[in-house]
């Protein structure tokens, strides 16, 4: 809502997350968001809130005690089975409107894009979607939402300082969470869920779950990834022979996956996906700003490249240059 003085402002504290549920379940993504709340809270010295909605009780909420939430929001209602953005809209509108939360976070994935839009709208706030990082102003306490612009040319903050709640939205991989602490204790709230069976347009007739994606780039622990560099399909097999050996998984460039030499699930970047994996080796990637937005809090990143200027060799821990049709199959051996 339009904020108009400072008291309508100080009404509104603390730094929700919307949980992430799929199937009833908490995805992991929520822990990060969680993370990047603990944060936010902890330098305005506010609390953590989560909001849950599922159609049955959740298993271990309490989790999320131990992830950063000082408090846990929980509506179960039969009807919450599946998803239905009008619905769980509605509910979480009422919710900001009962409690005033100053931040609202949510997932950037395929539902909190349905979502936390919807709530932005209804709640009459602006909201920015993708944000790769979040801070506080020092001087007016107001959310710094960053997020890359014109292509990923440049990046941009964002200020939402006439509306509450201020509202963003950041991809799967992106936030760390916190270390968990299974000491830590919260207040857990059940609220109940009064359905209006006019909020939804569409009903759920059956859900096909969809096989695990053989592609885990967000939870890999190592990623080759391969650029133009690679020049063709068959590259890729070098990648894939070096990622056996090390137990990685393969990524890709959107230059490599526009040219068909490997499926768009592997791409990496601004519109691929985004990953902090332990370590990155790029191989024939020359590093623009939209493949590094999507892999740059890799904690270690590793370069092969015959062009030792390029920004992916600046920015690597280790810069190899060379023929990766050399240095590759070397390093195979080697391992
Ligand atoms: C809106 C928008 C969104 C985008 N989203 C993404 C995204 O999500 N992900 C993404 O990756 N890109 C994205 N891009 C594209 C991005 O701008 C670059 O075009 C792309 O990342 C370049 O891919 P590359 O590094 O593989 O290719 P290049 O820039 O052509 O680099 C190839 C590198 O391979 C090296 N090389 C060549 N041969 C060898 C060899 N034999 N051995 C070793 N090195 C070699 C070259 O020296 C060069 O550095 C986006 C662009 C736009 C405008």
């Amino acid at each position: 809502m339009r904020i108009t003085n400072l008291n309508e402002k100080l009404q509104y504290e603390d730094v929700w997350v919307v949980a992430e549920m799929l199937l009833d379940k908490i995805h992991p993504v929520t822990y990060e968001l969680l993370g990047a709340a603990r944060a936010l809270a902890d330098y305005g010295a506010s609390r953590v809130g989560v909001i849950v909605l599922c159609s049955k009780e959740p298993e271990n909420p309490t989790d999320l005690f131990a992830f950063g939430a000082d408090k846990v929001i929980i509506v179960t209602n039969p009807q919450l089975k599946g998803f239905l953005d009008e619905t769980e809209a509605e509910i979480i509108i009422r919710l900001i409107e009962k409690y005033k939360p100053e931040i609202v976070l949510g997932a950037a994935s395929s539902r909190g894009r349905a979502l936390i839009p919807r709530i932005a709208v209804k709640a009459n706030c602006g909201l920015t979607a993708d944000c790769t990082e979040l801070g506080i102003d020092f001087e007016s306490g107001d959310l710094l939402q960053t997020r890359p612009a014109f292509g990923g040319n440049i990046m941009a903050i964002i200020r939402s300082p006439n509306h509450r709640p201020q509202m963003a939205t950041v991809r799967p991989g992106v936030m760390k969470s916190i270390t968990p602490d299974y000491s830590r204790k919260g207040e857990i709230i059940y609220e109940k869920a009064k359905l209006n069976n006019q909020a939804a347009f569409k009903r759920i007739i059956e859900s096909i779950t969809k096989e695990e994606n053989a592609v885990n780039l967000t939870q890999a622990q190592i990623i080759i990834a391969g650029g133009r560099g690679v020049k063709g399909a068959e590259g890729f097999d070098l990648l894939r022979e070096l990622a056996a050996k090390t137990g990685g998984a393969v990524g890709a460039s959107r230059a490599a996956v526009d040219s068909g030499w490997i499926p768009y699930e592997h791409q990496i970047g601004q519109t691929g996906q985004t990953v902090q994996t332990g370590t990155y080796i790029a191989c024939g990637i020359s590093g623009q700003i939209q493949h590094l937005v999507g892999m740059q809090s890799s904690a270690l990143i590793i370069a092969i490249d015959k062009n030792p200027d390029t920004p992916m060799m600046q920015m690597a821990d280790i810069a190899v240059v060379g023929d990766l049709f050399e240095i590759i199959p070397a390093l195979v051996r080697e391992i």
